[in-house]
């Protein structure tokens, strides 16, 4: 993932909004309005959140603190830092909503349609936020709100699971013939599988550690997740175009079973 911290787009390097350390998921917002993104990445993507920041903090109906969301990502994929992870975002309509999902928002103008490397990086900013408290829940910000807010693209892409392009989330819908079936993933845990005090332990962890011996990674499968085994779980979502995060969750699990061996 590539973050932009917001020292580096011109926000003070600490926010004042709340802290919040965990939630039941994402919720995804777009800008709205007519937008026209430029060819390349650049100071044009920060200017944007400069802007969309001045318009929160300046917005009379709301007191907000700081930008409302707590990451922004642009059309090429790359992730500003907004409040960041672990602090209540001010996005979603209410504070209920905002207490029970973190924001993330697209510069996507009603114009414009979204492109492959948006939705990397909304998935690498999803991944992050779930890498930091989130639950599993994504959704889109007129999900329970009265607001057209992501647009239609997005919301749909979100409601399909917000797969990441080219990759192997969520497995198809469509149901093979057994001859052709592609190997299938146990189902996700329900836990992210990453290191963690006191040491992460059990049987799912075994079974991944398994798994992964069984594709030919050096690793123990002793049902214990330290360091080594996120070693192999970093290198491996490395290899298969993942966000390198050295944690498990449903994307790098699924992965394990579906992705060919390479
Ligand atoms: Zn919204
Ligand atoms: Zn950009």
């Amino acid at each position: 993932m590539q973050l932009v911290p917001r020292s580096d787009w011109g926000a003070p390097a600490t926010t004042p909004a709340a802290l919040m350390p965990t939630a039941k998921g994402v919720k995804v917002h777009w800008i709205g309005g007519r937008y026209t993104t430029g060819a390349q990445h650049g100071d044009q993507c920060a200017a944007e959140v400069r802007a969309i920041r001045q318009e929160h903090l300046s917005n009379p109906d709301q007191r907000w603190v700081d930008i409302a969301y707590n990451l922004v990502v642009c059309q090429h994929g790359v992730v500003f830092e907004g409040r960041g992870a672990g602090h209540e975002s001010g996005a979603n309509g209410n504070q209920p909503l905002n207490l029970a999902h973190y924001a993330v928002c697209a510069i996507q103008g009603t114009n414009e349609s979204a492109s492959d490397m948006l939705k990397v990086g909304l998935r690498d900013a999803i991944e992050y936020l779930q890498a930091h408290g989130a639950g599993p829940e994504i959704l889109g910000h007129r999900d329970g709100y009265a607001t057209d807010c992501p647009g239609p693209e997005l919301y749909a892409w979100l409601h399909a699971g917000a797969p990441r392009p080219g990759g192997t989330v969520p497995a198809p819908v469509q149901q093979p013939t057994p001859a052709t079936r592609a190997p299938a993933a146990p189902a996700w845990p329900g836990r992210l599988l990453r290191v963690q005090q006191p040491m992460l332990h059990g049987d799912d962890v075994r079974q991944w550690q398994q798994r992964m011996r069984d594709r030919g990674w050096s690793i123990t499968a002793d049902g214990w997740f330290g360091p080594a085994s996120a070693e192999v779980a970093r290198r491996f979502q490395a290899e298969k175009h993942l966000a390198a995060d050295a944690v498990v969750g449903p994307a790098t699990w699924a992965a394990a079973w579906t992705a060919p061996v390479t």
